[in-house]
C-alpha cells in the first residue's frame, strides 16, 4: 500500500518536472523565434517592458520591436511596451497624418527607440518609431530637439528585375506556374487576361506551354519580394501560340492586347437581340404570373416568337436545355468573372450544346414562351461570379481595337517584346535539365 502511494507521488513529481521542462523549453523556443524575426536597427540588447530599473551606466536610447496582434491598436501596443498613455496617443495621432492606424497588420513590425524615465521607473520616453507600411514605403516618427515629434513617409528604393518563367502544363496552368514560384498576383492577371479567349477548364492538353514575363521588386536590405505587373505572356496550346501584351493606351491606362492590337477584354453586347425593346427592367416588380412582388433578376426584351438571339460575347456554353421556370435556357461563360443567360427560348440554334464555343453575336437560339411566362420574350441575365447583377450597373468595356497612331505604337511595342523574348522557349529547354525554367534579367521592359 505504502509503496503504491509512494509510486504515485513519485509519478506525479515526474510529471510535474516534465511539464516544467516542456514549458521552459517552449519559452526558449519562442524567445528564439522572436529574436530571429527581429531585425535590429542597431544591435543592442532589448529590455522587456517589465524590467524596471535601468542601470545608470546604460546611457542613451534603447530599442525594441513591437508586434501587432489581432485586436491591438498602436496606442495599446505602445502603452504595453512602457510608453506613457498620453505620449502613445500623441504618436498615434501623428501617425494618422500619413497612415491609418487601423490598417496595421500582424506583419507590420514596429521598431522603437526610447529612453527610460528615471523618476518614473515604469515609463519610457519615446525617441523614434519606424515601420514599413508596404514594401516600398517607410514611416519615421522622430523626436526633434525641442521635444516635439515629426512624422515622415519616405519611399524605399527597390531593386527591379524582369522575371521570366516558362513551363509545361501538367496539372493545370495555375498549379504548375504556381509551383515555379510565379506570384499569385501574376497568375491572377494572366488568368483574367487569357480567360476572354481561353477556357481554362478545357483548353489545355499535354505538352502545352506557358511563358510569363513580369516585374518583380525586391528590397536589397530585407530581400522581401513583391510582384509588379505581368508584362507579356504566351500560351502555346497544341502548337498554337497566343500572346498578350501589356500596353499603355493614350488614355494613360494599361491594358492587355493580343497580337493584332485588340483588347483582350471584349465588351458584351448590351442587347443580345436585334431591334427589341426592353419590356421589363432589372429590379423589383410585381410578378406577372405569380402576382407577388419579387426581385426581377434579369432584363426582358419583347420580341415576336422566332426572333434570333445572339451570344452577348465570345464564350463557352455551360447549359443548354429546359430548366424549370426558365423554359429553354442557355448560359454562356465569357470569362472567369462574367456569364450571361437566356431564357424562354422557343428552340436552340444548330450546334448549341454544353461545352461548345460561341462567338460574339453568333445566333444561339430563338425567342419563345417556354417556361413560366405570359408571352414570347427573351429574359436575359448577366451574372458575375454566378450571381445575377444589373447589366446597367457595370460599365461594359467597349471592344477595344487600337487604331491609327495608337495601333502603330502598339505594334512597335509588340515587335520589341517579340524580339526580346523570342528565345524564351528555347532557353527553357536548356535550363530545364538543371533548374525549372526560371531566369531573371536586369532589363527594364520598354513599355513600363
Ligand atoms: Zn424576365
Amino acid at each position: 500500500m505504502n509503496f503504491r502511494i509512494n509510486a504515485r507521488i513519485f509519478a506525479a513529481i515526474l510529471c510535474l518536472m516534465l511539464a516544467i521542462a516542456i514549458a521552459v523549453h517552449d519559452f526558449w523556443l519562442h524567445r528564439q523565434e522572436k529574436l530571429e524575426n527581429y531585425i535590429p536597427i542597431e544591435s543592442t540588447p532589448l529590455p522587456s517592458a517589465e524590467e524596471k530599473v535601468v542601470p545608470d551606466e546604460e546611457k542613451g536610447p534603447k530599442e525594441k520591436t513591437l508586434f501587432i496582434h489581432k485586436g491591438d491598436t498602436l496606442t495599446s501596443v505602445l502603452v504595453t511596451s512602457g510608453i506613457e498613455k498620453s505620449q502613445a496617443h500623441e504618436i498615434a495621432e501623428l501617425l494618422r497624418k500619413v497612415f491609418n492606424p487601423k490598417d496595421l497588420r500582424p506583419d507590420h513590425e514596429i521598431y522603437i527607440t526610447f529612453i527610460p524615465i528615471p523618476e518614473k521607473q515604469k515609463f519610457y520616453d519615446l525617441q523614434s518609431l519606424y515601420f514599413r507600411p508596404s514594401i516600398d514605403e517607410e514611416i519615421w516618427i522622430t523626436r526633434t530637439d525641442n521635444g516635439t515629434f515629426i512624422v515622415e513617409k519616405l519611399p524605399v528604393k527597390l531593386d527591379h528585375v524582369v522575371k521570366e518563367v516558362t513551363g509545361k502544363v501538367h496539372d493545370s496552368f495555375y498549379v504548375d506556374a504556381g509551383k515555379q514560384g510565379v506570384p499569385k498576383r501574376i497568375l491572377h492577371e494572366a488568368l483574367k487576361a487569357f480567360s476572354y479567349d481561353i477556357d481554362f477548364q478545357r483548353s489545355f492538353h499535354a505538352n502545352d506551354e506557358y511563358a510569363l514575363v513580369f516585374d518583380l521588386y525586391s528590397d536589397p536590405n530585407t530581400h522581401r519580394e513583391e510582384a509588379g505587373d505581368l508584362l507579356y505572356a504566351t500560351l502555346t496550346l497544341q502548337g498554337k501560340k497566343i500572346s498578350i501584351y501589356r500596353f499603355k493606351t493614350e488614355s494613360g491606362d494599361y491594358a492587355y492586347f493580343n497580337e493584332k492590337g485588340e483588347s483582350v477584354r471584349k465588351g458584351l453586347l448590351r442587347t443580345p437581340i436585334d431591334g427589341a425593346r426592353i419590356s421589363s427592367g432589372y429590379g423589383n416588380r410585381r410578378h406577372p404570373v405569380l402576382g407577388y412582388t419579387k426581385q426581377h433578376k434579369g432584363v426582358d426584351f419583347a420580341a415576336p416568337a422566332g426572333t434570333p438571339i445572339m451570344a452577348s460575347g465570345d464564350g463557352v456554353i455551360e447549359k443548354a436545355g429546359p430548366w424549370a421556370s426558365y423554359g429553354n435556357y442557355i448560359r454562356i461563360r465569357h470569362n472567369s468573372e462574367f456569364s450571361t443567360a437566356y431564357a424562354h427560348l422557343s428552340r436552340f440554334a444548330k450546334g448549341i450544346s454544353p461545352g461548345k464555343r460561341v462567338k460574339q453575336a453568333q445566333i444561339i437560339g430563338y425567342v419563345g414562351a417556354t417556361g413560366r411566362t405570359t408571352g414570347p420574350h427573351l429574359h436575359y441575365e448577366l451574372l458575375r461570379h454566378n450571381v445575377q447583377i444589373n447589366p446597367s450597373s457595370i460599365k461594359m468595356l467597349p471592344t477595344g481595337k487600337l487604331i491609327g497612331q495608337e495601333l502603330k505604337n502598339f505594334m512597335m511595342h509588340k515587335e520589341e517584346i517579340d524580339q526580346q523574348y523570342k528565345t524564351l522557349y528555347e532557353k527553357r529547354s536548356t535550363l530545364e535539365n538543371k533548374a525549372p525554367g526560371q531566369r531573371t534579367s536586369p532589363i527594364t521592359a520598354p513599355n513600363s
